[in-house]
C-alpha cells in the first residue's frame, strides 16, 4: 500500500483542491497535539457516497459536540465530497471528509482556534479486513480497553479523541493474535470493536445493543432496517454481557469500512467461542451489498 502523504491526485482543502502532496499542516497543529479533530468514513459505490448526506451532518454534529464549528453547510461539504471524487476520477472509493484545529493557537485554551475542514479519497481500501478472513469469519479478542461514559468522553462525536481507545484496542488484540478487538463498556457490557458496531444472532433473533455508549453507526442502523424489512426481530434498546454472545449462533461487525463482517470466533481470557457464518448473517450481507449499490 503507498503512503498516504506521498501520492498522486488532489485533496480538498479549506475550499479548494490542492495536489495532494500539498495538503500538509504544519507539525504545531491544534490537533496534532491535544486531538482536536473529527471526521467521517464514507464510501462511495457506482459514484454513489451512501448515506452521504447522514455522514455530512455527523461531521458537522461531532464538530459541534467537541467545540469545532465547521464552517461549511451540509450542501457545501456535499460538493466538496463530489468534486474531489470527480476529481480523483473515482466511482467507487473510500472517503474521508475531516475538520482539525491548525496551528494559530496552541495549549488547552481553543477559544481562538480556527477549523480546517479536508476532503480526501482512494480506492485502495477495497477490503477492510484481509479478505482472507471471508471464508472463516474474523478473530475478536476481548480486551482490557474499555469505553468509558458518556460523561468523560464525547462518545457520539466521531472525534479524534476517542479513537485512542479504539487504536490501542486494536493493536490489543492484534498483539493477542486476532483480527480485531471486541470492548466492553465501562460497566463490563458489550459495547462495541475498534471500529464497528457488534449483532448477535440467538435462534434466529437478531440483538445489538443499545447505542447511547458509543457511536450509533449509520451500517447499525441501516442492518436494523433491512433486517426489519426482511420480516426479522431486532432488539437494540438493552444492555448485553459477554456470556449472552458468546452463547449466540452467529455475530457479525458492522460499519462503512468494515461493511458487514462475520465473526468466526472471539477470544476471551484463554476461552475460545465459535460462530457460524449462518444464512441470517449471510443473507443481511448480500441485502447491504445490494442496497449500497442500488
Ligand atoms: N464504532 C466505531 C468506533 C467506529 O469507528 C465506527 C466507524 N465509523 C462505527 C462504530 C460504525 O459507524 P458507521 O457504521 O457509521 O461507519
Amino acid at each position: 500500500m503507498l503512503p498516504f502523504d506521498d501520492r498522486d491526485g488532489h485533496i480538498w482543502v479549506d475550499g479548494e483542491i490542492v495536489p495532494w502532496r500539498d495538503a500538509t499542516t504544519h507539525v504545531l497543529s491544534h490537533g496534532l497535539h491535544y486531538a482536536t479533530s473529527v471526521f467521517e468514513g464514507e464510501r462511495a459505490y457506482n459514484g454513489n457516497i451512501f448515506k452521504s448526506r447522514d455522514h455530512s451532518e455527523r461531521l458537522k454534529k461531532s464538530g459541534e459536540m467537541v467545540y469545532i464549528d465547521i464552517p461549511y453547510t451540509v450542501d457545501q461539504i456535499e460538493q466538496a465530497k463530489y468534486d474531489i471524487l470527480a476529481k480523483q476520477d473515482m466511482k467507487n472509493a473510500y472517503v474521508r471528509a475531516f475538520a482539525w484545529f491548525g496551528g494559530e493557537q496552541m495549549g488547552i485554551d481553543t477559544s481562538k482556534c480556527v477549523p480546517h475542514v479536508g476532503v480526501a479519497c482512494w480506492d485502495d481500501w477495497e477490503s477492510y479486513f484481509d479478505p482472507q478472513f471471508k471464508k472463516n469469519g474474523l478473530t475478536l479478542s476481548l480486551v482490557s480497553t474499555r469505553r468509558p461514559p458518556p460523561t468523560t468522553m464525547r462518545v457520539h462525536s466521531k472525534s479524534a479523541g476517542n479513537y485512542q481507545l479504539s487504536t490501542c484496542a486494536k493493536r490489543e488484540a492484534q498483539l493477542a493474535g486476532a483480527d480485531d478487538a471486541l470492548m466492553l463498556d465501562w460497566e463490563g457490557h458489550i459495547a462495541e470493536s475498534s471500529g464497528a458496531n457488534i449483532f448477535l444472532i440467538k435462534d434466529g433473533k437478531i440483538s445489538t445493543p443499545k447505542a447511547d455508549r458509543f457511536l450509533n453507526g449509520i451500517t447499525r442502523q441501516t442492518i436494523i432496517d433491512l433486517a426489519h424489512k426482511a420480516g426479522l426481530e431486532v432488539d437494540d434498546t438493552r444492555r448485553i454481557l459477554p456470556e449472552e454472545l458468546y452463547d449466540a449462533d452467529e455475530a457479525f461487525l458492522t460499519g462503512t469500512a468494515a461493511e458487514i463482517s462475520s465473526i468466526g470466533k472471539i477470544i476471551e481470557n484463554g476461552n475460545t467461542h465459535m460462530f457460524e457464518i449462518g444464512t441470517i448473517s449471510t443473507d443481511l450481507v448480500n441485502a447491504y451489498s445490494d442496497l449500497v449499490r442500488s
